[in-house]
């Protein structure tokens, strides 16, 4: 892309009313724009790092064997009546009269219609177990939007939906989730997590909340320092195995980690004092096991093997994409402006033209740039007649992993510079040695 082409609307002055560095970044750099309290407009820069992030959280989730599908964004208030939500979730919830007097609704989850969907189409324990998932929009009236995308009203989310016979089956669904959970956190650079949350009404073991610890959490969280330290890598899950991730997901939750709505003083306790942390922290995730909750209620049975009908074991499982975005720019910054790991990227190079109208710079950026895009990266091409400073100020703000510089004098020596955003390093270097280094 070329920045003359772009739409990069990048803001000099910081706006007054961003309180926490993402969501100053975020408008600052030009990738969201308010259209009113907590709903946003996604610019083109925003958009792509929100799509990217998108895109790894499908991979993730088909690799665990869920199966993705698209719901809609208005629902019938008449199902929620059925499960008894309609009243329960009170002010929250966005209510929305249709010309034919209906009760419709913005849906902030999606628990009832997709066990309306369920339980109109599978009848049989044969057809199970299935996981459905989509990412869509929600909308829920938050009292106090703020932060930017973190708390907005209208927001992005990957809900998941599990549907099993038995709590055996439901619990190996729940772990296919933590899993997948993590390693979608780890491709993004991101330390998440999981923290014993309340599991509200069901009661159990069975609700985690991931968090990415970052001062401008809203949690309060309280951990053993030994949980942060584990990494799956680049170790092969096998979704299917059962006993595998039944292991994994004891060696994540073994060790103390809860926010302040379970913490436990006297557990905590006992955690070695050397390993006790006591900090911030930012939900990302929140996944349940809530058995029968709504498949009683709402009638979605299958028959089992003796004939008999029986409830379908349940779990919902959710991402919050949009909130992502603000906890990624939390987790990676500066004080020049957002430092993007490379999985995520709006770019993955941007080039700086030192001399927009010199011949020999103006041709040496146009090779760069069709050499990097025949080598598969995606770049942003600043050629603007604007003065160095004024480019790398950009460049810096909405941090692409590496900046190539070209300019007369590198030119001349047959060279051009490769800077990395994170480290600040540079390299000169011939433009191929470039390309192939960032390829
Ligand atoms: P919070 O405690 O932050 O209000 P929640 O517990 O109400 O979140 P869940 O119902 O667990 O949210 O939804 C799943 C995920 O959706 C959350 O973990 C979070 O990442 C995201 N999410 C929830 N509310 C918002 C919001 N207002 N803006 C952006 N993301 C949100
Ligand atoms: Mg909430
Ligand atoms: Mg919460
Ligand atoms: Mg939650």
């Amino acid at each position: 892309m070329r920045l003359t082409r772009y739409f990069l609307p990048v803001l000099k002055e910081t706006p007054a009313e961003a309180q926490i560095v993402s969501h100053r970044l975020m408008l600052r750099a030009g990738m969201i724009r308010q259209s009113s309290a907590g709903i946003y407009s996604w610019l083109p820069l925003g958009f792509k790092v929100l799509r990217r992030i998108e895109q790894i959280v499908h991979e993730e989730q088909q690799k665990a064997g869920h199966i993705p599908m698209l719901m809609p964004t208005i629902q019938s208030a008449d199902l929620w009546r059925e499960s008894g939500r309609y009243d329960a979730y009170g002010p929250e919830m966005l209510r929305i009269r249709d010309r034919h007097d209906r009760d419709m609704l913005f849906g902030p989850t999606n628990e009832e219609l997709i066990t309306d969907i369920f339980r109109t189409a599978v009848s049989s324990y044969r057809e199970l177990p299935k996981t459905l998932y989509h990412v869509q929009w929600k909308f829920r009236d938050e009292i106090r939007p703020r932060f930017g995308v973190m708390r907005g009203r209208e927001f992005l989310m990957k809900d998941g939906y599990s549907f099993d016979l038995d709590r055996d089956s439901a619990i190996h669904a729940f772990n296919r989730h933590v899993v997948s959970y993590l390693r979608t956190f780890e491709r993004l650079g991101l330390k998440a997590v999981p923290m014993r949350a309340d599991a509200g009404p069901i009661g159990g073991d069975y609700s985690y909340e991931f968090l990415v610890l970052a001062e401008t959490g809203e949690s309060e969280v309280f951990l053993d320092r030994s949980v942060a330290d584990l990494a799956l890598g680049d170790r092969t899950v096998d979704f299917d195995d059962t006993a595998a991730l039944q292991g994994l997901v004891d060696q994540w939750t073994a060790p103390y980690a809860r926010t302040d709505e379970t913490h436990d003083a006297a557990l905590f306790d006992a955690v070695p004092e050397d390993r006790k942390v006591t900090a911030r922290g930012i939900e990302v995730g929140h996944i349940f096991y809530f058995g029968t909750k709504y498949s009683a209620p709402m009638n979605a049975v299958v028959t089992n093997a003796e004939g008999v009908q029986v409830p379908v074991e349940m779990g919902s499982y959710g991402i919050g994409v949009s909130r992502l975005v603000g906890a990624l720019i939390e987790a990676n910054h500066d004080d020049k402006g957002i430092i993007w790991p490379e999985s995520v990227a709006p770019f993955g190079v941007g080039i700086v033209n030192l001399k927009q109208g010199d011949a020999a710079a103006d041709a040496a950026c146009e090779d760069l740039y069709a050499g990097l895009a025949k080598a598969g990266v995606e770049t942003l091409y600043d050629d603007r007649d604007e003065r160095a400073g004024a480019k790398f100020a950009t460049m810096d703000l909405i941090g692409c992993p590496w900046r190539i510089t070209v300019g007369p004098r590198g030119l001349a020596k047959g060279v051009v510079e490769l800077t990395s955003r994170r480290t600040g390093e540079s390299v000169e270097l011939s433009p191929e040695d470039a390309i192939s280094r960032v390829a």
